[in-house]
């Protein structure tokens, strides 16, 4: 089959070409076919456009349709906070020093030229963008309008800044966001930590004028395999001289008598008694024999927790913090969608610069006591105002309801079905589970999320 063309374009793949992964989809669907192509002038085949044009093609207008409805766009131009903007600039004094001057046409009271500055629709415009007064409402208004907005989705410092340098200005302004963004409580919660302070080592100093096995360290590895009927080794590591090491099978259950038993046939027949016992705080230790056994060998015993020498202390400032999501389990709820933290929790007490016991929900029931590594402080700034509103409770028939916000993950089975909520304008750390008769006045919320969840 010959095909007469006027498409010249054509010519280009006549020579061999790195061909486009289209342009391959393409030269596969035409190996189908037995053609060969002549390239011809269009001037001289006014004939073949008319094949291509036939009226029953459909090729009058149709009647007008919007490619693009409103709906799709996001109203930027806020006719309310522009009215708030104008009435603000009519009382600043710095907006009617730069007003007056230009009227007058005297030189610049300020170190930017009167040129920068210039009016539309009775706003005040600096080098095209609108003039914000020091006025701390119309800021957060402005940032709650580029950071918070679903459409938005909390974008970094410089993200949010250059989007409001495209309409608005007022000096400070990046110290401004800023100060916003690092009190904004959904990005403390949800972004990722790309620089995490981990809290130092704290190794323990060596002593190194001791002779071998005179400062010991006594660990156990425990849930081995079963060998001669031991599960487990006691480590017994010299911690100052030579950190030679004496290993020796024992079962999980062993107790202090035990420990002291085996140090005693291990290796204080060889090194005699040592002078200090570094150890974790475990059951072995703290219990009471090993302590009596202790004194009357008149061995000190040093438990390593309490021998940390080395202070962070950079949590020990703050009251509330965010607790890492890393190790906790919440039923039926994606790992990847889910906060990166919970929180904001009250430090209950500190037990050391490394570990805190944080006030949790009651509901969760789980051991208090985290390490500082899994805790970042909470921050609350004043650009941004408080995170929390915590808003009274409404009266429904005498009694008080607080409003449902969203379901984040259920547990049980068919009626027996719990539902973990988070309250309007309260942390997550204020969640709890609920029963289905509880959703009396949110049917609909429940309703969407059994639909979504397929229960
Ligand atoms: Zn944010």
């Amino acid at each position: 089959m010959i095909i007469w063309c006027d498409h010249k374009n054509l010519s280009y793949f006549r020579a061999a070409r790195r061909l486009t992964p289209r342009q391959s989809r393409w030269n596969l669907f035409l190996s189908q076919f037995d053609i060969s192509i002549t390239h011809k002038p269009g001037k001289d085949i006014p004939s073949a456009d008319s094949l291509s044009r036939r009226p029953d093609y459909g090729t009058e207008p149709d009647e007008e349709r919007t490619l693009l409805p409103n709906t799709l766009f996001i109203g930027r131009i806020d006719v309310n906070l522009h009215n708030r903007i104008k009435e603000s600039q009519a009382t600043d004094q710095f907006a009617n020093t730069i007003l007056r001057a230009k009227t007058l046409n005297i030189p610049s009271p300020f170190k930017f030229s009167l040129d920068d500055w210039t009016t539309d629709s009775d706003l005040l415009l600096f080098r095209k963008c609108i003039y914000i007064p020091d006025n701390k409402d119309l800021k957060q208004q402005i940032l709650h309008l580029f950071h918070d907005l679903p459409s938005f989705g909390h974008p970094g410092i410089f993200k949010t800044t250059s989007l409001i340098r495209q309409h608005y200005w007022w000096p400070g302004l990046t110290i401004f966001v800023k100060n916003f963004i690092n009190g904004c409580a959904a990005c403390q919660q949800m972004k990722i930590n790309t620089h995490p302070t981990t809290p130092p080592l704290t190794p323990i100093p060596a002593n190194l004028s001791t002779l071998p096995f005179q400062s010991v360290s006594i660990d156990f590895i425990t849930d081995l395999p079963l060998s001669n009927s031991f599960d487990s080794l006691m480590v017994i590591v010299d911690h100052d001289s030579s950190k030679g090491i004496v290993l020796c099978p024992c079962n999980k259950t062993i107790d202090a008598l035990g420990t002291a038993l085996l140090y005693h046939q291990n290796v204080y027949c060889r090194f005699g008694l040592p002078k200090h016992i570094i150890s974790d705080q475990g059951p072995q230790f703290a219990s009471h024999i090993f302590q009596t056994l202790c004194s009357r060998l008149s061995i000190k015993s040093k438990l390593s927790t309490a021998y940390h020498p080395q202070t962070d202390g950079q949590m020990e400032q703050h009251v509330e913090v965010w607790l890492e999501a890393t190790h906790l389990h919440f039923p039926n709820r994606s790992r990847k969608l889910s906060p990166k933290r919970e929180g904001p929790f009250t430090i209950k007490q500190v037990l050391s610069p490394l570990n805190y016991r944080l006030t949790l929900p009651k509901a969760w029931q789980i051991h208090p006591v985290f390490h500082a590594s899994l805790l970042t402080p909470f921050a609350e700034t004043d650009s941004y105002g408080p995170s929390f509103t915590q808003p009274l409770p409404d009266l429904i028939d005498g009694h008080e309801e607080f409003k449902i916000e969203a379901i984040i993950s259920h547990s049980g089975n068919g009626k027996r079905h719990k539902y973990l909520i988070k309250w309007k304008g309260y942390p997550s750390s204020a969640n709890e589970w609920l029963k289905e008769a509880n959703f009396e006045n949110a049917p609909e919320i429940l309703n969407n999320y059994k639909t979504l969840h397929f229960l």
